[in-house]
């Protein structure tokens, strides 16, 4: 049996930890689950209730392997494109967004689609079409072939050029100097970014900002309160996806916050014992696609290896909710609708 990690009171935002003995845990919160995943995971889980299985699903809902599979064992398919969903059937696109000619080519096979995009992605992608129909050249900032910086870039592809870090600015032309705004992928290192952004300022210096930041708040939440835990953990362990943007971001927050190692585990199973060598705190989190059930799984191993007291790090507090896609809304409400309508009828 393993024990119990028993968690302490929450530490203040912004103050560290007063120096102790002793093995321990530094919990982040928030950590895990973010508006936009939440609202994905439960729009395949109401989808397959409402329509039954099959539901095919464009690439992964969210980039989370535990997910994936738990979807799956409920009906759910999942494709690399929509020519591989039979005619006819209900295709899900995913949380990170489609380009335009996906939704043509799903529309032009007679698919019924469900945009599960969240909706700080649609953000990106409306401001992108707008910058676009005033002729600005778009710098989006983000990693190549992730899945959101294709659709992105799919909603205006002659006027968006993708700039992969501080190193790939010397590379970057644009028709016109005084015509230029950058937007980014929402869930990279907020840091990094910035460092991004003032490489293309020093090249660029009429470099327009977005209105408002494209880096989501969970994304920029998730790396302040790692960043919080760093310099007092020997270790980090990040509970996500080795293709999840935001989980691999994490380590490399925790890293450069003073974390002396920190590594990304999909599940408990993957810890490896070498890693503890002369480690007293732990630090832990999750990235924005994991369910919290991982993290117990992780902080239960860690128990079993003398590390049962468990301080959480807060550093903000999260509300944010977002309604379940639109096409899901009107047929759920058309079936509750038909259900009144037969009750009356019966009563
Ligand atoms: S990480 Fe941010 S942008 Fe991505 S799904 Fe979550 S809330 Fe939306």
């Amino acid at each position: 049996m393993t024990a119990t990690p028993s968690p302490t009171p929450d530490r203040t935002p912004g103050t560290q930890a007063a120096p102790r003995a002793g093995k321990r845990v530094l919990l982040a919160a928030p950590r895990g689950y973010c508006a936009g995943v939440d609202r994905a995971v439960i729009a395949v889980e109401k989808a397959l209730e409402q329509y039954g299985a099959p539901v095919y699903v464009r690439h992964e809902i969210v980039h989370n392997k535990y997910v994936v599979k738990t979807l799956e064992k409920k009906g759910a398919i999942f494709v690399e494109q929509t020519d591989e969903v039979p005619e006819g059937s209900i295709v899900m696109f995913s949380a990170h967004g489609v380009a335009p000619t996906v939704h043509e080519e799903a529309a032009a096979r007679g698919l019924a689609t469900i945009d599960a995009t969240c909706p700080l992605v649609t953000k990106v992608h409306r401001e992108a079409v707008r910058y676009a129909n005033e002729d600005y050249d778009i710098l989006l900032i983000g990693h190549e072939g992730h899945e959101e910086v294709i659709g992105t870039s799919g909603e205006a592809p002659d006027h968006i050029t993708l700039v992969d870090g501080p190193d790939d600015v010397a590379n970057v032309e644009v028709r016109d100097e005084k015509k230029v705004v950058w937007l980014s992928q929402t869930t990279l290192s907020v840091d990094e970014t910035m460092e991004t952004v003032d490489a293309l300022k020093t090249k660029f210096p009429g470099l327009v900002s977005p209105p408002s930041d494209d880096i989501c708040y969970a994304t920029q939440n998730r790396q302040t309160a790692v960043k919080q835990m760093g310099a007092d953990a020997d270790l980090v362990i990040v509970v996500g996806s080795k293709n999840s943007s935001n989980s691999v971001r994490l380590v490399e927050v925790a890293k450069g916050a003073g974390a002396r190692d920190a590594h990304l585990v999909d599940e408990a199973a993957e810890i490896d014992p070498a890693w503890f060598d002369g480690v007293e705190t732990v630090g832990v989190t999750s990235g924005a696609s994991v369910p919290e059930v991982l993290v117990d799984g992780v902080l239960a191993d860690l128990a079993t290896r003398g590390y049962e007291d468990v301080e959480i790090v807060k550093a903000a507090e999260e509300s944010i909710t977002f309604s379940l896609p639109k096409e899901l809304r009107r047929d759920l409400r058309a079936e509750a609708a038909a259900l009144a309508a037969g009750t009356r009828a019966a009563g």
